[in-house]
């Protein structure tokens, strides 16, 4: 077994629109190389536009590189001889699930939609139930097996969207910006599973969105900027370059801009606040502190 399940070295990709007046051509990454290791929990930040998408699908086999290697489970996936089934093979260990919950179901009840993958894998009925019926308890969703997928939340759809991935047992699943149309409930419900897929299941996951307080979850950051890989590090080091998140139209979580605004204007205030727990107990610490001087 390969300890990175993804080793990219030197992506390139560059889209080529065509139309009658000639074609024009979008450089949207440039000498990308990232290794994810089995088991990590990475998320991907960079603002609109800056390659993530294009990272991922070229990740899913959805795009093919322009320049570069991709290593997936140790095996070239950009080689010449990579066939048709071999693509579907790499699509059953790296599962998507997208931003827009309504265009990732198909069926019309929650269970036939989490069946959809198994069944165009061609696994025996019995297998295919019993893989609808665990990933939607791992979802929490085990209720809801007979209703309509258009009736749910978006944090419900979400959780099917993600059943329906499980169900083909993937070893890594990339979250493309999936909380993004959810309300901070939905949100929530999301990243839980993401964390308990990760923890529980032993699934790599790889998170892109721009929520950064959802990144500081993360066991790593990587910051893409303008198709380039600009950051790389445990969360604590990426969010530490403030103004270097600054320059690049992000910003750090808030409880960390918070703490570093007063300590700009002048307060001794000590310790982390990466997380909204550790910036509450920073602050406590510090009003505490203030009281008994
Ligand atoms: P992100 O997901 O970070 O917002 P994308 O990977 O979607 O970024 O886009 C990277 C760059 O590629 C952008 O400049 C975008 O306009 C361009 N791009 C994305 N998709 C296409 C496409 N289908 N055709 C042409 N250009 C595209
Ligand atoms: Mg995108």
């Amino acid at each position: 077994m390969n300890d990175y399940i993804i080793k990219c070295e030197n992506l390139g990709f560059t889209y080529s629109d065509g139309d009658d007046s000639g074609s024009v051509e979008i450089p949207a990454l440039r000498n990308v190389s990232l290794s994810v290791k089995r088991g990590e929990y990475l998320a991907i930040l960079g603002h609109n536009g800056s390659g993530k998408s294009t990272l991922a699908k070229l990740l899913n086999m959805i795009l093919t590189p322009t320049v570069g290697k991709i290593y997936i489970d140790g095996v070239d996936v950009t080689a010449d001889d990579f066939t048709e089934d071999d693509v579907f093979a790499i699509r059953r260990k790296i599962g998507m699930v997208f931003q827009n919950p309504d265009n990732q179901l198909v069926a019309t009840v929650v269970e036939e939609d989490v069946a959809f993958g198994p069944e165009n894998l061609g696994l025996p009925r019995e297998e295919i139930r019993r893989r609808v019926n665990s990933s939607l308890a791992l979802v929490g969703m085990q209720g809801y097996s007979r209703h309509a997928p258009h009736k749910l939340s978006g944090g419900q759809k979400q959780r099917v969207a993600i059943a329906g991935i499980i169900a083909m047992k993937p070893d890594v699943i990339i979250f493309d910006e999936s909380t993004a149309m959810l309300d901070p409930l939905g949100r929530r419900e999301v990243v839980e599973i993401m964390e308990r897929l990760n923890r529980e299941e032993g699934i790599t996951v790889i998170n892109i969105t721009h929520y950064m307080e959802e990144a500081a979850r993360a066991d790593r950051v990587v910051v893409i900027n303008d198709g380039e890989i600009a950051l790389d590090g445990t969360p604590r080091e990426v969010f530490s370059k403030v103004a270097r998140l600054h320059s690049m139209g992000l910003e750090a979580p808030q409880g960390n801009e918070l703490v570093l605004l007063l300590r700009a204007a002048g307060c001794k205030i000590d310790g982390d606040s990466l997380t909204e727990e550790e910036c509450v107990e920073t602050l406590y610490n510090f009003i505490s502190k203030e009281k008994t001087i």
